[in-house]
């Protein structure tokens, strides 16, 4: 007699990154404890029938931003109400930001927790973003790293953020010294100034302009400094939200010099191309780095299958559509930002394996494991296996959605989708051995989500 399990889900398509077979599911507490052949005698509490269904590794994004600070306010959402959208979503696992500010890195990191803690439905950890300041207070590295956060973020611009060469170097430094992994929103400032510069003297901002005053170029150069830094290091690093081939190229020609060097990219960058910025509503697609063409759309699809690409993040920022909307005809006034919680996995899906006809195993790829193994999670989470965490999404992917089934995360924000249409919706999802989702419904609970403080590299 099989010992009974709290959940058993019974006669699904398990996938995982490397492949994918009919097995029944058992969960106990909050791991995985079986993978039994299909018409198992084992009983549970509670057995789900997953029959026609994918039982895929719970979502990781990997780059959002809840409950953002901005101009002395805060993004329209919470932790509450995102992580309830992230798991209508299909996303178990959040990697959020610990934002700049006042006071020391170690206190900035523990409020952040303390706020999500309260809220989160779902797990969730962190990339502390680090400034000038930072590199005056290094010995703060190391405790955060010991505390769990484990990867961090750089800006190369924006005024009150930017860290120069010597900044990047010295914080590199130090977070390769205590196992962590350095990240960095990579575009070159002065680069940027120049073309922003052009179009004011030339009186262009409108916003059909505004991928142009962001150049892949920018991108480019400062992927390839920081790999270089990287490499001789030898620490790995990660790059947020590459938005196109001269990026992606970039990344290409570091790895080949044998830098571990990890692309992250965006749902937005993977749906959308720059026509947008010619159609109704523009201004809800600026985003920075921006959405670039069709042809670099298409060779971040050829980064995903090649693995240049190891994750997909939402760059969930919920700003308020009145704020958003506000300055049509300056696109230098648009806070740059979009939500995309909920949209990230069915979006994916959808475009990977409806519209270009690419293996599921593939979407858990760029939607969890990818994520997991460069993000220190792996095996915890990202792959369905007997000792992981019971994260699983119950995919339906023969459910048909428009872009009002893309929940927004709050109605005083919009969405990019919702205009799209596509297949494949999650039906339950289970966080941590927890139903956040059933039939569609949300049925988990505020503050059930917990913090991943995550392992230094040895
Ligand atoms: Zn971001």
């Amino acid at each position: 007699m099989m010992p009974g399990f709290d959940v058993l889900i019974r006669g699904g398509e398990v996938v995982n990154g490397d492949g994918r077979a009919v097995l029944d599911v058992g969960v106990t507490g909050e791991r995985v404890t079986a993978l039994l052949a299909p018409g198992s005698a084992a009983t549970a509490e509670r057995e789900i029938d997953a029959t026609g269904l994918l039982v895929m590794p719970g979502g990781i994004d990997t780059h959002t931003h809840v409950a953002w600070p901005f101009d002395g306010t805060v993004t329209v959402d919470d932790w509450y109400s995102a992580t309830r959208a992230a798991a209508l979503g299909g996303t178990t696992t959040i990697i959020d930001f610990v934002p700049p500010g006042g006071g020391g890195l170690t206190d900035r990191c523990r409020a952040r927790v303390e706020e999500a803690a309260a809220g989160a439905t779902v797990d969730f950890g962190f990339h502390p973003i680090l400034t000038p300041a930072d590199a005056r207070a290094l010995d703060e590295i190391g405790q955060v790293v010991a505390e769990g956060f484990t990867s961090f973020k750089m800006y190369t611009t924006y005024e009150d953020r930017r860290v120069d060469d010597g900044n990047a170097w010295t914080l590199m430094r130090a977070i390769a010294a205590h196992g962590g992994l350095p990240g960095f929103h990579a575009e070159n400032h002065e680069i940027l100034a120049c073309a922003l510069d052009d179009q004011v003297r030339s009186g262009r901002l409108s916003l059909a302009d505004y991928p142009h005053s962001r150049p892949g170029l920018a991108e480019a150069e400062t992927i390839q400094m920081v790999s270089m830094y990287a490499r001789r290091l030898n620490t790995p690093v990660y790059i947020f939200h590459v938005s196109g081939s001269d990026a992606l190229d970039a990344v290409r020609a570091a790895r080949r010099a044998g830098t571990a060097i990890h692309a992250e990219t965006c749902t937005h960058y993977l749906a959308h191309d720059e026509s947008v910025f010619h159609g109704q509503d523009a201004w809800r697609f600026v985003i920075s780095p921006p959405i670039r063409t069709a042809g670099d759309q298409l060779d971040l699809w050829s980064g995903v299958c090649e693995g240049t690409v190891v994750s997909v993040g939402s760059d969930h920022c919920a700003y308020d559509t009145a704020l958003k909307q506000a300055w049509e005809h300056d696109h230098r006034r648009i806070p740059a930002g979009a939500p995309g919680i909920e949209a990230r996995t069915p979006v994916l899906w959808n475009q990977a394996v409806g519209v270009r006809g690419l293996d599921p195993c593939l979407f858990v790829q760029v939607s969890a494991e990818r994520a997991a193994r460069t993000l220190g999670l792996y095996p915890r989470k990202g792959r369905i296996a007997v000792g992981a965490d019971a994260d699983l999404v119950l995919w339906d992917p023969a459910h048909p959605w428009t872009g009002d089934d893309l929940r927004p995360v709050s109605p005083a924000t919009f969405s990019l989708y919702d205009r799209a249409h596509g297949t494949g919706l999650p039906r339950h999802v289970i966080a941590a051995g927890r139903t956040v989702v059933e039939d569609r419904r949300f049925t988990g609970e505020k503050g059930a989500g917990r913090f991943l403080a995550r392992e230094p590299r040895p």
